[in-house]
């Protein structure tokens, strides 16, 4: 078959990737807008970057020994040559942002969040995917410890209140560039010793990414991991008292914490504090969650396996890794909703789109229907949801929509109310009726509600 012709069956979204629609678009759209209406609670403001970015933000920003930048990117090159990527993250591309736009001028900390698709060419399985979806919250422009704070109450929050239980927090410092040095060292003498008895990709780790050892997942490692140095024994003062606030802060807030000191998080910008959300899932193998009886009368328990729903922490030197002169000090977190909405415990949000209205527009004869559209849009622009069935004519058939969807007041909109400029508003549980003027609609409606 030649490259250009189609498949046999038709065309398929790419491996990894899916189609969002139905009940999983709305669980995305009702996430997407309870999260960002916390973050507004608390101040933060939307950003949209592009999905593609010069691919020297990724591999100056999150560094080249990553695996999403050295293993994982989709790159591209125009036909003029530049060299684009799509965003396999988010807090690099708001830093560009950041910095192009001056954004150090504006009052400091800038308080950003987004949310939006993210790129990694990895091995698809449950809860990993090429193409996901991500809500981000970054603060831009201070250093100081509330800032870490924040960040993770925030996400807290709304990993709350999308239902999610048995959430554990694990944290972990690891120092800034000049007290981490000391720590990377020790930590490759330690494994250099021990290199008889690690696996493959941990000698390869020591020589490109130190950190990473600690994230491995290979058994015949973990004796060794678990002996090994601890970043928190190698802080310095300055990072030892930011640790110490971070952890005040939560206590503070009565969010509880684990400190995990294999917690590295392993992308290059990352100083001081790292963290995650982490909580338990069925695995793969028996991803329904449900117990698949093996013997008459016994049940096998699903094996429950760790994920992660979210991660973040502090990158101090990610500005001056993209050419800023100066450091920009900055912290961030990354929910990931595929994993969220993926999740037993996950309360759907309706969109606001969705929500039932409170009236129902009722019009009768041509003259009303001339005017619906008007009324129609003057309840819109008060923000008052309205439904309708603008193609109904008898008052008897558009009353009985409004009792069966159960909705509480009907706007009547007749031959007289049109000559007289003013509507019926009608109470459909006790029946009472009052007369409003148009232009008295809005303010009349905010009352009602
Ligand atoms: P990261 O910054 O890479 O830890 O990503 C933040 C969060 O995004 C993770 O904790 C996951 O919940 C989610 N995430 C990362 N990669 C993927 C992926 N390939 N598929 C689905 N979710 C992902």
């Amino acid at each position: 078959m030649k490259k250009t012709e189609k498949k046999q069956g038709g065309f398929r979204a790419p491996k990894g990737m899916q189609d969002l629609m139905g009940k999983d678009f709305y669980n995305y759209q009702g996430l997407c807008e309870k999260a960002s209406e916390i973050a507004e609670d608390y101040g933060f403001k939307p950003i949209s970057t592009p999905i593609l970015e010069e691919t020297g933000v990724f591999t100056s920003g999150v560094g080249t020994g990553t695996d999403i930048v050295e293993k994982e990117m989709y790159s591209l090159k125009t036909k003029s040559g530049t060299q684009l990527s799509m965003r396999p993250e988010g807090t690099a591309p708001i830093m560009r942002a950041y910095i192009e736009h001056g954004m150090q001028t504006l009052p400091q900390p800038v308080m950003l969040y987004y949310y939006g698709n993210f790129y990694r060419h990895e091995r698809p399985q449950k809860g990993r995917l090429r193409e996901f979806r991500q809500f981000g919250l970054e603060t831009l422009g201070s250093d100081k410890s509330i800032g870490d704070a924040i960040i993770i109450k925030i996400a807290m929050t709304i990993l709350e209140e999308a239902g999610i239980k048995n959430l554990s927090l694990h944290i972990n410092s690891i120092g800034d560039r000049f007290c981490r040095n000391t720590y990377k060292k020790d930590l490759v003498n330690y494994y250099k010793k021990n290199s008889g008895e690690i696996c493959r990709d941990c000698a390869k780790r020591i020589k490109t990414n130190p950190l990473r050892v600690l994230d491995c997942k290979d058994p015949k490692c973990q004796e060794i991991k678990a002996g090994a140095p601890q970043s928190v024994s190698y802080l310095c003062d300055a990072c030892k008292q930011h640790f110490k606030e971070v952890l005040e802060y939560l206590e503070s807030l009565g969010i509880e914490y684990k400190i995990n000191h294999n917690l590295v998080r392993g992308l290059d910008y990352y100083t001081r504090t790292v963290f995650e959300f982490i909580t338990k899932v069925p695995s793969e193998e028996n991803g329904s969650g449900q117990n698949d009886p093996t013997k008459e009368g016994e049940k096998k328990e699903p094996e429950m396996i760790e994920i992660a729903l979210g991660g973040g922490g502090r990158y101090n030197q990610l500005a001056r890794a993209l050419g800023n002169k100066k450091d920009i000090p900055a912290a961030g977190v990354g929910l990931g909703l595929d994993r969220i909405i993926m999740c037993k415990d996950f309360k759907p949000i309706m969109p606001r789109s969705l929500k039932k209205p409170k009236f129902y527009f009722i019009q009768l004869g041509f003259e009303a229907k001339l005017q619906s559209l008007r009324i129609i849009e003057i309840l819109r622009k008060a923000r008052i949801g309205v439904m309708h069935s603008l193609n109904k004519d008898s008052l008897s058939a558009q009353l009985a929509t409004v009792e069966k969807l159960k909705i509480p007041y009907a706007i009547i909109l007749g031959q007289k109310e049109v000559i007289e400029k003013t509507v019926i508003i009608r109470n459909m549980e006790d029946r009472s009726q009052d007369e409003v003027k148009v232009e008295d609609l809005g303010k009349y409606i905010k009352k009602l509600k």
